[in-house]
């Protein structure tokens, strides 16, 4: 199957009930046993069946098992939101005392986390980019795991993933992928060498911005040492699932991450288009991003898939020459981004990305809010930043409307 068709029909199974050819909302709490030996088996997993919501429910596992054939792991498990996916894949195999060794450039929630861990004794060392020259002098006996995100929201850098896995497995490591802005359509990093992939499904897969999720997918080929690993050690009986073994039984089922139902089933949605969505999307952002490098007013722009980007031999090679859908630019002033942001008639000034819509933020007064200037200076986000997430519009269009948005900023600057 190849990649559209696999959106479609991998592991799909529609209603087989009822013949519906979409996976019904099963929109319920708990599911009624025929017996108490019955309800005994389903909780003690000797009966396939489900029993509670929070720990199974058919509408997400549909998403999950779809997910998983997706993006060629062995398993995924579906979470609130992406910050739960972020949290509970990190906390799945962290303790007090370990070290997180991260990219600078991530998504300001991520980093926001990162500080919530310290008091738990889980502390992280950020390098400007996620190489194996900048990541090598930091490894310790402390260090498991290496997180970075495939294409960095909003530093739009972009990570050689087998490189860094080399490196990390080397040193016996885990690498944990944030896939959200690559989505599954420019990239599987499971295949480029990293062990667990994380996407906030609330963006690209959802597709149109109806609901927040978020999925981790383990690869399953980490040989995980349970010395070193001491919270995996009493599910080795799944050997290289023990990953996924943990967050079902114990910390993903005990935080209460579970995803809603209703919003799985429009992600399942979602993913149907993806391919279609991020052709289109992708285009938009290369067509948009050469336009505004062209235009006078307009300070740097970064786009990995421009040909000016330090990326863009990476993203031909590892990206399917897709540079993904952010765009960002410098525009002098913050007042200057404000005033071209207010004058924009269809991007919407909106904290979200991957809608359908064009939507425009600007990050340092936002997204960025809580972080200190350096953590903003290597995370790519200065005060006259602005972040567009292109959408599907007609190109032309969106041209149209900076255009129209610089002109009148600079009529009243
Ligand atoms: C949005 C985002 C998240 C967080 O996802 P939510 O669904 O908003 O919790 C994590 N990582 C990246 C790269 C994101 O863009």
């Amino acid at each position: 199957m190849r990649e559209n068709t696999a959106l479609l029909h991998q592991r799909f199974q529609g209603d087989p009930s009822t013949g519906g050819t979409l996976t019904p909302i099963a929109q319920t709490s708990a599911f009624r046993c025929q017996s108490a030996e019955e309800l005994e088996a389903v909780c003690a997993g000797k009966k396939p069946g489900y029993a509670y919501s929070r720990i199974g429910n058919p509408t997400i596992n549909s998403f999950e098992v779809r997910m998983a054939a997706l993006e060629g792991g062995v398993a995924a498990v579906a979470c609130s939101s992406g910050m739960a996916a972020v949290s509970m894949a990190l906390l799945n195999i962290l303790e007090a005392g370990d070290e997180i060794i991260a990219g600078a450039g991530l998504f300001g929630g991520t980093l926001d986390l990162f500080h919530d861990l310290e008091p738990f004794g889980i502390t992280t060392r950020t390098v400007e980019h996620l190489s194996p020259e900048e990541i090598e002098p930091l490894l310790s006996e402390r260090t498991k795991v290496i997180f970075g995100e495939l294409i960095g929201n909003p530093k739009l850098d972009v990570i050689d993933i087998p490189a860094v896995s080399a490196l990390a497995h080397e040193r016996n490591i885990p690498l944990f992928i944030d896939s959200t802005t690559a989505t599954p359509i420019l990239a599987h990093p499971l295949k480029l060498g990293a062990d667990v992939v994380i996407h906030s499904t609330s963006k690209y897969i959802n597709g149109s911005g109806s609901g927040i999720s978020g999925v981790i997918i383990d690869g399953g080929t980490f040989s995980w040492d349970f010395d070193r690993y001491q919270v995996l050690a009493p599910f080795r009986r799944a050997g290289k699932l023990a990953f996924t073994l943990r967050l079902r039984e114990d910390l993903w089922r005990n935080f209460g991450a579970c995803a809603a139902p209703s919003n799985l089933f429009l992600n399942s949605l979602g993913l149907e288009t993806l391919g279609l969505r991020m052709e289109r999307l992708c285009a938009n952002a290369l067509g948009l991003a050469r336009f505004l490098e062209a235009h006078p007013g307009v300070g740097e722009v970064r786009y990995p898939g421009l040909e000016s980007s330090p990326f863009f031999l990476l993203v031909q090679q590892e990206l399917n020459g897709m540079g993904g859908a952010i765009v960002t630019a410098r525009l002098g002033s913050k007042a200057r981004a404000y005033q071209v942001m207010n004058h924009l008639k269809y991007a919407q000034i909106a904290t979200n990305i991957g809608d359908v819509r064009t939507l425009v933020i600007h990050p340092a007064s936002t997204i960025y809010l809580h972080s200190s200037e350096s953590q903003r200076r290597s995370a790519g986000v200065y005060d006259d930043l602005i972040r567009i997430s292109v959408g599907i519009e007609d190109l032309e269009d969106l041209k149209e409307d900076f255009a129209q948005a610089l002109a009148q900023a600079d009529s009243r600057a």
